[in-house]
Order: C-alpha cells, then sequence, then structure tokens
C-alpha cells in the first residue's frame, strides 16, 4: 500500500539495527489485510530507549516491537506489564492504550509454544529446555503453561538452576545431561549455531521421534536441526516462532487473525534477499 498522511506507524526497537526480519513480515500482513500501516526497524540505543516509549504518547504510535538488548530494560519505562510478562521477566510487545497507557506483554512465549505445536502437544511430555537467557524463559514458562515436565539445562549451570526455580521447572543441569533425560521435546534457545554450523549438544543425545526446535533462524536449517534429522526426530525451524509471535503481535494490535502463511513467505524472501 502506498504510505499517505494517514498512514499509521509502528515498528521494532533493537540496538543494532542490523537485519531484522519483522518489518517484512509485518508489512507483508498490512499489506494482505488492506491495513494502512508501516512497519519500521528503530536502531535505538540503550541510553534513548526512554525517550523512544514516550515518543510513543506523542507520536500516538500504537504498538512498538522491542528486541536486544531492550527486552528487560524496557519495564523500568512502563506503566504497567501484563503477569504473563512479569513471570517471564521480558517484554517483546508494548501497546499504547486508549488512556496512554504503555503497557507491555511478551508474545515470544505464545510463538515458540505455537511452533512446537505444530508438531507436539506438550501436555505430560518430557520436555528440554537448552539454554537459560531471555529466550529460555519465554520457552520454559510456555511449556510449564502447556503441562510439560520441564527441565533446563545450560553451559553455566548456576543460571539453568536460578531459572529453573523462578518458573517451576522440574529440574535444571549442564548441557552434557541431555541425554539423561529422554527428552520427547528438545528445544535449543542458546546462541549456538547462530550464524555458524555448530550445535550445543551430542547428537546423540536425541532421541528417534523427538521433536527438536531451534530458536535459531539463521541459517534456518541449523546444525542441531539436520543432526535430529538425521537421527530420526523431527524438527522445527526458528523461523516458525518468530512468524507466531509476530501473528500475535499484529493479532493484539488490529483485533485480527494474522495471515501467517503470508508472514512466513515474507520471512523466507528476506532469507534469500
Ligand atoms: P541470551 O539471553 O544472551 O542467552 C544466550 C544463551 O546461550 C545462554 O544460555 C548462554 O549460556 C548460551 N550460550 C551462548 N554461547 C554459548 C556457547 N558457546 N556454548 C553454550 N551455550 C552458549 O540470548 P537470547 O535472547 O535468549 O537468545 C538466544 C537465541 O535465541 C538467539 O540465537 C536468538 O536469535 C534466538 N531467539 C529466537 C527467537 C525466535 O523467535 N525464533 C526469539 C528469541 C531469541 P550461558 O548462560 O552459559 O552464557
Amino acid at each position: 500500500m502506498a504510505i499517505g498522511t494517514e498512514t499509521t506507524v509502528c515498528g521494532i526497537v533493537l540496538h543494532p539495527a542490523g537485519h531484522t526480519r519483522s518489518p517484512a513480515m509485518h508489512n507483508a500482513a498490512f499489506a494482505a489485510c488492506g491495513i494502512d500501516a508501516a512497519y519500521h526497524a528503530f536502531d535505538v540505543p540503550p541510553e534513548y530507549l526512554g525517550d523512544a516509549l514516550r515518543g510513543m504518547r506523542a507520536l500516538g504510535i500504537h504498538q512498538l516491537a522491542v528486541s536486544i538488548p531492550h527486552k528487560e530494560a524496557v519495564i523500568a519505562h512502563l506503566d504497567r506489564v501484563d503477569e504473563t510478562a512479569r513471570a517471564i521477566g521480558a517484554v517483546n510487545t508494548v501497546t499504547l492504550g486508549s488512556d496512554g497507557e504503555l503497557v507491555g506483554t511478551n508474545t515470544d512465549w505464545i510463538g515458540g509454544l505455537r511452533a512446537i505445536e505444530r508438531e507436539i502437544q506438550p501436555q505430560g511430555r518430557r520436555a528440554v529446555v537448552l539454554g537459560a537467557g531471555g529466550a529460555a524463559r519465554g520457552l520454559v514458562y510456555a511449556l510449564g503453561q502447556a503441562g510439560a515436565e520441564v527441565w533446563v539445562l545450560n553451559r553455566t549451570q548456576s543460571r539453568a538452576a536460578e531459572l529453573a526455580e523462578q518458573l517451576g521447572a522440574a529440574g535444571s543441569g549442564g548441557l552434557d545431561e541431555l541425554s539423561d533425560r529422554e527428552a520427547e521435546i528438545i528445544v535449543n534457545t542458546t546462541s549456538v549455531g547462530l550464524g555458524s554450523d555448530e550445535s550445543p549438544v551430542d547428537p546423540r543425545a536425541i532421541h528417534a521421534g523427538a521433536v527438536v526446535m531451534d530458536a535459531v533462524y539463521v541459517p534456518e536449517q541449523t546444525r542441531l536441526l539436520a543432526d535430529a534429522a538425521a537421527r530420526g526426530a523431527v524438527g522445527i525451524a526458528g523461523k516458525w516462532m518468530l512468524v507466531y509471535q509476530a501473528a500475535e503481535q499484529f493479532r493484539l494490535w488490529t483485533g485480527r487473525e494474522a495471515p501467517t502463511e503470508i508472514m512466513a513467505n515474507a520471512f523466507d524472501r528476506e532469507a534469500d534477499a
């Protein structure tokens, strides 16, 4: 759609801006649904985060996505944080209410859960989350909400233990304990594999029939997913987590179901660019 005087501006704040696929996905969704809005990537250094959020009120920007490194720091600049984002300890979406309130929420966990549910219902399953950073918090919360028994395994075991206790996971340990867990669901939220051909775990720890999701989405086919396929496990690309978390942001803002296939295609086009 052509950008005009009535076009609503929204977007994502992150630093450095680098290469984010969010604008491509959201702009494709707006175009497909005939919504007169434009989604921009704002490179906001940490010292300007508060100014950027106050700018939402001044400029009438109804929704901003929040990405690295702002997902935790943003909380200090909000009027309210919903219960889920508070439990996870991170906000990836800020909405401007009609009363001018800035409200923080988190859609990463829903994105992760919907992606996993493409292949398996987590209820009653043994699940392992690899990693103990921001993405891990969302996935541990999501799998717990969905009724899985969740273990957290991380390079720095003390961080895994802390996260497991805070979010009520079943237990924690090191990355080399994966084979002991006989996991039916494995989710990698470490940054291992991002832009490299490495995996955080020994492929022999992956059981045939397990469902393995990699939150890393560059490259789309990571070493972990290749290992999973070779072991007879089912892989889920991190792209789906990203698409579904964006779809939830779209739904929260527009009140309409998002065209997820169109958003996924936009992601693919960016990957090919
Ligand atoms: P983060 O908070 O910085 O956490 C990084 C995690 O990776 C920590 O658990 C860290 O372990 C671990 N790690 C880093 N280097 C490692 C290494 N060499 N060996 C073993 N473990 C290592 O990052 P994040 O925000 O959670 O993001 C993690 C990944 O998820 C990134 O690749 C990001 O792109 C991806 N992600 C994807 C989505 C999606 O929608 N698909 C959403 C969010 C994030 P220590 O605690 O030991 O340092």
